[in-house]
């Protein structure tokens, strides 16, 4: 469903990416491992069709994502794609639940079942009771569950998480991969995972892992 050959993306002198390439099938969960600054993020940000590389090819169901236009690359990641970030990423002032319905009300739903289709994801991860609460004073472990519902609320295509159980603890961090799992396996939604965690990757049908910029395969062949 979606492929990326030989992606190299720098940030000045630094050589993020050099020369990553993968493949994710349909319906697929796959974990990108690796130690902290190989790549794992930038990898996730240019599959997404976030940061622009410098030079690749990455194709979406048989679409050059990388050489669309800039309006064309934001309708894909508006319509397709879902996206739980590293880093905060909600809208503070807004309530859960107004941050859930956002990519709706931002893809013209009409408010009404904008709220109607929101509020039930906020249930299935056990934050009804905080519907109401701005979500700048949510702990982390709520916001990045908010940030969960918000990502699959418009039943992407694909989902790209970068360390959606980071800030959790374990128990909650296992109900949050129950729950991302379960809701891609009945949507079909194809998930691209980064993780530190193997406890988090086992939840994955495969695993690569990105050291210096490129992506391997196995892990076996990390070790070689
Ligand atoms: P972590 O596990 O710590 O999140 P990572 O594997 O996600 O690390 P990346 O965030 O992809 O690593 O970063 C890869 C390299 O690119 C690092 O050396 C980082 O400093 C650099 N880098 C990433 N983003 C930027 C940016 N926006 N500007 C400058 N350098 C960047
Ligand atoms: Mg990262």
């Amino acid at each position: 469903l979606l492929e990326a050959r030989d992606v190299h993306r720098a940030f000045g002198a630094t050589r993020a990416l050099r020369g990553a390439s993968v493949e994710v099938a349909r319906s697929e969960i796959l974990a990108v491992m690796g130690p902290s600054g190989s790549g794992k993020s930038t990898l996730l940000h240019c599959l997404a069709g976030i940061y622009r590389p410098d030079q690749e090819e990455i194709i979406f169901d048989g679409t050059r994502v990388d050489t669309l236009s800039e309006a064309k690359r934001t309708e894909l990641r508006r319509d397709a794609f879902g996206f739980v970030f590293q880093f905060g990423q909600l809208v503070p002032e807004l309530t859960a639940l107004d941050n859930v319905a956002l990519p709706l009300l931002l893809a013209k739903t009409p408010r009404k079942q904008a709220y109607a289709q929101a509020a039930p994801w906020l249930e299935r991860l056990g934050l009804d009771d905080h519907a109401t609460h701005r979500s700048g004073e949510l702990s982390g472990g709520q916001a990045q569950r908010v940030a969960l519902a918000r990502a699959l609320v418009h039943r992407p295509r694909v989902l790209f998480a970068d360390e959606p159980t980071g800030a959790l603890d374990t128990l909650t961090g296992e109900n949050v991969m129950n729950l991302l799992v379960n809701a891609a396996r009945e949507e079909g939604i194809t998930v691209v995972l980064v993780t530190h965690d193997a406890r988090v990757a086992a939840y994955a049908d495969r695993e690569i892992v990105v050291r210096d910029g490129r992506a391997l395969t196995t892990p076996s062949s990390a070790v070689a």
